[in-house]
């Protein structure tokens, strides 16, 4: 079978660029967990159903008719929904808070496995998300969990909404992260927590590119 690297931790870590970074340096595929997640809870709500019923979403998770595809270098990869382009509308605050309310469901987490696991092809995936080397890939060569401080990703995170045209004030970011850190961690099901064989980084004051260089060098070597 294929090798996979899992990078997880929460949002704003800098996993994200570090997973698609990482994924071209080494030429193999990358799965961003978060955006099934993201897409679901979106699906979801464009179809008028009820995000507090659990089995309903899950369902949709599992009839989900979703492409990645590669994006212009440099560009993230697009999501297509059906027919629809929805790379930039899951990207948004509101779909990310979405994402974590449904997330909380057993079932719907257990409708994304194996579309997760399917991720695993030759020569080699790299995993982003919360639980890719606790529960979807628990027998990964190479198990990273990359973290920061809650103020330098909302920082992050406010950049990010910028550079998207989305105004939102960094005091509101700061306390949606606490939020969304505290609903992560405290839930039953799969909660945000390092895999006991990952290897914890702490990326608030490393800039990407030695993030990047220091993970490459332990998955080469
Ligand atoms: O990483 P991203 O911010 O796109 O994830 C959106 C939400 O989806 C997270 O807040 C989290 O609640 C959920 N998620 C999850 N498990 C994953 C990836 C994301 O529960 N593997």
């Amino acid at each position: 079978t294929a090798p996979v690297v899992t990078i997880d931790g929460p949002s704003g870590s800098g996993k994200g660029t570090l997973a698609v970074s990482l994924a071209r340096r080494l030429n193999w595929r990358v799965l961003d967990s978060g955006a099934l997640y993201r897409i679901t809870a979106l699906s979801a709500s464009k179809q008028g159903v009820d995000l507090g019923h659990a089995a309903a979403v899950a369902n949709i998770a599992t009839t989900l008719d979703v492409s990645f595809l590669a994006g212009d270098q440099g560009q993230p990869l697009r999501v297509i929904l059906g027919q629809q382009d929805i790379t930039s509308e899951i990207r948004t605050e509101a779909c990310g808070a979405m994402a974590s309310t449904i997330a909380v469901y057993p079932e719907v987490r257990l409708a994304l496995l194996q579309r997760q696991r399917a991720f695993q092809e030759a020569p080699g995936l790299v995993a982003d998300g919360r639980d890719m080397g606790t529960v979807v890939f628990p027998n990964a060569q190479f198990k990273f969990y990359v973290t920061a401080s809650a103020e330098v990703r909302a920082q992050r995170r406010y950049q990010q909404l910028k550079q998207q045209g989305e105004i939102v004030r960094l005091p509101h970011l700061l306390r949606e992260i606490q939020k969304r850190d505290e609903r992560d961690t405290q839930r039953a099901e799969a909660p945000l927590l390092p895999a006991e064989d990952a290897l914890v980084i702490d990326t608030s004051e490393l800039p990407a590119l030695q993030v990047l260089d220091y993970v490459a060098e332990i998955v080469e070597k």
